[in-house]
């Protein structure tokens, strides 16, 4: 009886320590705690982004790899993939939008970087892509090379605003997203809108007319971020990124969201959790 009671006690401390899905419940003060008490999670996405983060205008719903990626998190966190409230980030509101928590985390196409790092944690990489030209088929910038006197669309705080401004010559038009920087490229405003090649291969499918030119001229590893000094919240999307990667769910989420979409047939592999290391220090 005594031993039956004993057990029923460590039971009932383990259910009162675990929130209702796989995250135990975190110290109090911290926001991983806060983020539990409250019932959902606010995610940071990007709303005009095809296969990334798009409000899709038929559904109203949002669809794309990193909105997965947010649910993957709900439903470690709350046992419960739609407890999560999406708000939209442009590149200029990650970093703000996590300092004044506005969102708990960001999953919104964010390369990893020491700069970034002064203000705010990331996970381990969960994606890499590189910095490419978009430009209308028929047009003469076929690389970065031909890019001298022209017109170049990017979005504000990001670093494919700063990768271009290394090439001399290229007139920068910066716009708050990718999807108004296309808008511009449709009416001949710019000549060719750079940015993660990810992100273009999003617009391509959406128009056919546009096409990606050029090899890569970056790295642009993707990590979640989360404020500083959060190491309960960042662990717990750490745990769920690396769960992804090996349980092979991350091949399931690239083929819907990626793959399908773009008549991609090989499924690529994940990037391992520290490849900015690995490749950036080289
Ligand atoms: N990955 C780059 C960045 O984090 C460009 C894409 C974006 O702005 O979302 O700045």
């Amino acid at each position: 009886m005594r031993r039956f009671l004993i057990g029923c006690l460590l039971l009932l401390t383990l259910v009162a320590a675990c929130a209702p899905g796989g995250a135990p419940r975190a110290p109090d003060g911290t926001l991983l705690r806060k983020i539990q008490d409250r019932g959902k999670m606010i995610a940071g996405v990007k709303f005009d982004q095809p296969t990334f983060g798009y409000r899709n205008p038929q559904t109203q719903q949002l669809e794309g790899f990193d909105v997965a990626v947010a649910h993957e998190v709900a439903a470690y966190l709350f046992g419960d993939a739609s407890k999560v409230e999406f708000k939209e980030a442009q590149s200029k509101d990650r970093i703000p939008f996590l300092k004044d928590g506005t969102v708990d985390v960001v999953l919104a196409t964010m390369t990893i970087n020491d700069e970034r790092l002064k203000d705010v944690d990331f996970s381990v990489v969960y994606y890499v892509a590189g910095q490419r030209l978009l430009v209308s088929k028929g047009s003469s910038i076929t690389g970065i090379a031909d890019t001298g006197g022209k017109k170049v669309g990017t979005v504000r705080s990001s670093t494919s605003a700063t990768n271009l401004a290394k090439f001399a010559g290229v007139e920068i038009v910066l716009f708050d997203a990718y999807a108004d920087a296309v808008k511009a490229l449709a009416a001949n405003q710019v000549d060719a809108v750079s940015t993660d090649d990810t992100i273009l291969y999003g617009f391509v499918y959406q128009n056919p007319e546009l096409q990606v030119v050029g090899a890569q001229f970056s790295y642009e590893p993707y990590g979640a971020s989360v404020q500083k000094n959060q190491p309960a919240l960042l662990n717990a999307v750490n745990t769920v990124v690396k769960n992804l990667k090996t349980s092979g769910k991350w091949q399931t989420i690239w083929k819907n969201e990626i793959g399908d979409k773009l008549r991609i047939l090989t499924i690529p592999n994940p990037p391992a959790d520290d490849w900015h290391k690995q490749v950036l220090a080289r």
